[in-house]
């Protein structure tokens, strides 16, 4: 076992969200898997845990910790379900541009809540802007003491069940995505509503809906940083945001990994277990070779942040990257040693497989990831 040399309060985190994951989340996630509805018992747990106070800082009712802790919590719990591990992970991802860009005012009003246990979302992508984020069409048109919003965002995670709402709109619409701005919204603020919720391929314990807002009015002190700025703090919360993606990453593939190989060991063909052929062995020693080696560069980059490495736009797409094709591949990887079983509901690994393919999407796909490190790469090295 490799050591990664975690603090006393990292272990901490780290034996706290497995025990969850184990004891809490396991028996439920066949359960949420299916129904798709939003596993608020748990997220209660996890709020009990204290789970939420781990990224807020001292000040505003949280423990401190950094993307390193954060990335530890979200490995292990979502070594239990990735779906419902993003009802943490995506409040995790709302909270960024407070955190990074929030004034004192808006960190003392929020954070305590989000610490508490209220969940954030964060809403950028719209229909006609996805990867080509920079096209969004949501307004926000300044009158007087307020911000007027009128627009939809889509495929917002943990979009109807949040409270708090990070968002980016169009101040200037004449310089595109240099005129976006981003915004505090409240759940019950008139003229928010929410759209219907997403049906998914994976992660079907997480709520992705349409944010939509209809002439809703926030006061101005809801601006996040100064107008025009919408889009540096979008992509700065990706920077941090990013390496939690690759810890979703990470404990799906630590958990597929685990199954085959304790199913690879029970499973009998030609009169012995199928861990005996060599095909099969070496399938799993690349499943763990690339596992850990994604694993060793997350948390590497986990750490930079945390040690206040402010140039980490191209390592936090490597890491998000990196995981993600690794989390696909260990995953199919494990469905094909479960052979005809592994294609069933009764066996896990078919959700894992379900629940790896947005690693690849969200935040950013692996081909706007690659397209970041190349453009990255290419100023680098004269
Ligand atoms: C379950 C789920 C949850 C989500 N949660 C959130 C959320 O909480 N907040 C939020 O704001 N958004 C969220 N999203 C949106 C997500 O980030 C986008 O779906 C993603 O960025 C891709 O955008 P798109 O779906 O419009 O695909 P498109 O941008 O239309 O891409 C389609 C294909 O073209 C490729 N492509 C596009 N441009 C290029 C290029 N320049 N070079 C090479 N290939 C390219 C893409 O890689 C992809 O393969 C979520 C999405 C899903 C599915």
């Amino acid at each position: 076992m490799i050591d990664y040399f975690l603090t006393e309060e990292e272990e901490m985190i780290k034996e706290l969200a497995r025990k969850i994951a184990e004891e809490k989340i396991k028996a439920k996630r066949a359960y949420y898997d299916e129904t798709q509805e939003f596993p608020w018992d748990i997220v209660k747990i996890m709020a009990e845990s204290d789970l939420f106070r781990i990224f807020i800082p001292e000040e505003y009712g949280g423990f401190g910790g950094g993307v390193m802790s954060l990335t530890v919590a979200v490995e292990e719990l979502s070594r239990g379900c990735a779906g419902i591990a993003l009802a943490y992970a995506g409040t995790a991802l709302g909270t960024f541009p407070i955190l990074l860009f929030g004034n004192e005012e808006q960190k003392k009003k929020y954070l305590p809540r989000i610490a508490e246990g209220e969940l954030a979302a964060f809403a950028l992508t719209e229909a006609q802007a996805g990867s080509d984020a920079g096209n969004i069409k949501t307004r926000a048109e300044k009158r007087g003491d307020y911000y007027v919003l009128n627009g939809t965002k889509q495929f917002i995670t943990n979009g109807g069940e949040a409270g708090i709402y990070t968002v980016i709109a169009l101040t200037n619409p004449e310089k595109g995505a240099r005129g976006a701005s981003a915004f505090i919204v409240e759940k019950g603020t008139p003229g928010l509503s929410f759209g219907k919720k997403e049906n998914k391929l994976g992660i079907r314990a997480s709520a992705t809906r349409e944010v939509i807002f209809q002439d809703c009015k926030i006061p101005k002190e809801n601006l996040l940083g100064k107008e025009g700025m919408g889009f540096i703090i979008a992509m700065k919360t990706f920077d941090y945001s990013r390496p939690g993606v690759a810890a979703q990453a990470l404990g799906i593939a630590q958990a597929a990994l685990e199954e085959a190989t304790k199913y690879a060991k029970e499973r009998i063909q030609f009169g012995v277990p199928i861990a005996n052929f060599q095909a099969i062995q070496h399938m799993l020693a690349d499943m763990a070779i690339r596992l850990e080696a994604a694993r060793a560069l997350t948390y590497q980059v986990a750490r930079n942040i945390d040690k206040g490495n402010t140039k980490i736009t191209k390592e936090s797409a490597m890491v998000k990257c990196l995981a993600s094709d690794v989390a696909m591949e260990v995953t199919l990887n494990a469905v094909q040693i479960f052979g005809g079983y592994g294609y069933m509901k009764e066996y896990p690994v078919e959700k894992l497989m379900r629940d790896a393919k947005i690693t690849q999407i969200y935040e950013g796909t692996n081909q706007i990831m690659r397209n970041i490190v190349a453009s990255q790469l290419l100023k680098e090295v004269k």
